[in-house]
C-alpha cells in the first residue's frame, strides 16, 4: 500500500479542480468508420485515441490514476511522481504532473523510442532508463522510497482507477458514438493489453450494460497474456520477445482480468507492423504498432464473419499515432535489422482490407 502524505485539503481541492477543468476543456476522441468493400454488412470502426492532448489512450489512464491517487491521499504538494512505463503512460503522466506542478520521473527500458523520451521531456518529465525491462517495477519502487515520492504503479491500479460503470470511460463513449450506426451494438470490440486496464473497463462495461458484444484481446506472440489466458498457471516468461510498444508483457500484470475477455488472438510482430502499414495507408495517417496488432485480430474476425455470412460491426482502438515510431516501425532498415519480413503479411492484409478477400 502506498504511504499517505500530509496534504492540505485546499491544495487537494485545487489539484482535483485543475484536472477536472482540463477535462472540461477537452473533446471526445473520434470514432472513424471504415467500410470493407468486399465484406458487405461488416463495418470496422476505429476509436481514435491518438487525438488526446498527449497522443494516446494513456491520457485517459493518466487522468484516472492521478485522481485516484489524489483522492486516496497519496499525493501532496511536495510529492515526486514516479512511474514504471514502456513510454506512453509516462508521456501522459508527465502532462498531468506538470498541470499540478509536481516533479515526474519515468522509469523505462532502454529500448524505449527516443520520440517518447523527447515527449516526456517536452511535458517537463525526467526519464530514468534501465537495462532489464523487468527491473522497471523494483527500480520505480526504489526511487519512490529514496525521494519520498509516490510510485503511481499503473500495472496494479489501471483496472481500479477507471470508473468501469460509466463516467465517460472509453466503453461508454464507444457505445454512445455507435448509437446511430446500422449495427449500434458491436459484435466484437478488439483491444490490446499492456496494463490490461482498457480490456478490464471494456469487459466490465459490456457485462454491466448486458450487451451481446464480445471482447477480443489481441496480444503479441511473445507476450505472456495469451499464454496465461489458455493456462492460468503460466504467469511469467523470461522476457517478452515482442517489439510492439505499449502491449504484451513478460509477467501477467495485476490489472489484466482474463475473466472478462471472451477471446484472445496471438499476433506475430511482423503481422502487426504490416497491418499498421496497411491501415495507415487506408486512413491516410500513421498509426502505432499496437493498432496494427488490433487490426490483425480484426482481420481474423472479419474473415470468420464473411465465411459464416454474418453481418455486424467491429470496434477497435487506434491507440496512438505513427509519429512516435518514425525511427522504428516506419524505418525499413530498422525492420530488416530485426529480421521482420512484413511483405507476406502486407499482401494478405491488403487483400482483406483493400479488396475484401478473407485471409487464407
Ligand atoms: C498501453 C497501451 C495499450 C494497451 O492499453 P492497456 O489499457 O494498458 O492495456 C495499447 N497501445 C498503446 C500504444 C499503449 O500505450
Amino acid at each position: 500500500m502506498p504511504t499517505a502524505v500530509s496534504c492540505p485539503r485546499s491544495w487537494l481541492a485545487e489539484a482535483v479542480a485543475r484536472i477536472e477543468a482540463d477535462f472540461n476543456r477537452s473533446a471526445d476522441t473520434h470514432l472513424i468508420r471504415l467500410d470493407l468493400p468486399r465484406a458487405p454488412g461488416v463495418t470496422l470502426y476505429l476509436k481514435d485515441e491518438s487525438s488526446h492532448p498527449t497522443g494516446s489512450l494513456k491520457h485517459r489512464l493518466a487522468r484516472s490514476l492521478f485522481l485516484y491517487a489524489l483522492c486516496n491521499g497519496w499525493i501532496g504538494p511536495q510529492t515526486t511522481i514516479i512511474e514504471a512505463s514502456s513510454g506512453s503512460t509516462a508521456v501522459s503522466e508527465a502532462y498531468f504532473a506538470r498541470l499540478l506542478g509536481l516533479r515526474f520521473i519515468a522509469v523505462m527500458p532502454r529500448s524505449t523510442s527516443p520520440q517518447k523520451i523527447a515527449a516526456i521531456a517536452f511535458h517537463g518529465g525526467e526519464s530514468h532508463l534501465v537495462e532489464n525491462p523487468k527491473a522497471v517495477y523494483e527500480e520505480a519502487r526504489r526511487l519512490a522510497r529514496e525521494t519520498g515520492g509516490h510510485y503511481i504503479d499503473q500495472f496494479t491500479y489501471a483496472e481500479r482507477a477507471t470508473d468501469w460503470r460509466g463516467n465517460n470511460n472509453i466503453a461508454q463513449s464507444i457505445f454512445a458514438q455507435m448509437a446511430l450506426e446500422p449495427d449500434p451494438v458491436p459484435a466484437w470490440i478488439v483491444c490490446g493489453a499492456g496494463t490490461g486496464g482498457t480490456s478490464a473497463t471494456l469487459g466490465r462495461y459490456i457485462r454491466y450494460q448486458r450487451h451481446a458484444t464480445r471482447l477480443c484481446v489481441a496480444d503479441p506472440e511473445g507476450s505472456v497474456f495469451h499464454r496465461h489466458y489458455a493456462d492460468r498457471s503460466v504467469r511469467e516468461l523470461d522476457g517478452c520477445a515482442s517489439c510492439i510498444e505499449g502491449i504484451g508483457r513478460p509477467r501477467v500484470e495485476p490489472s489484466f482480468i482474463p475473466e472478462v475477455v471472451d477471446r484472445m488472438v496471438a499476433v506475430p510482430d511482423a503481422a502487426s507492423i504490416a497491418a499498421m502499414q496497411v491501415i495507415s495507408e487506408l486512413l491516410g495517417k500513421g498509426v502505432g504498432g499496437s493498432t496494427g496488432t488490433n487490426i490483425v485480430a480484426c482481420a481474423h474476425i472479419i474473415a470468420e464473419m464473411v465465411a459464416r455470412g454474418e453481418k455486424g460491426s467491429i470496434v477497435t482502438l487506434l491507440c496512438d499515432s505513427g509519429e512516435r515510431y518514425r525511427s522504428t516501425y516506419y524505418d525499413p532498415a530498422w525492420l530488416a535489422a530485426r529480421g521482420l519480413d512484413v511483405a507476406p503479411w502486407r499482401e494478405k492484409l491488403t487483400r482483406l482490407f483493400a479488396e475484401g478477400t478473407p485471409l487464407a
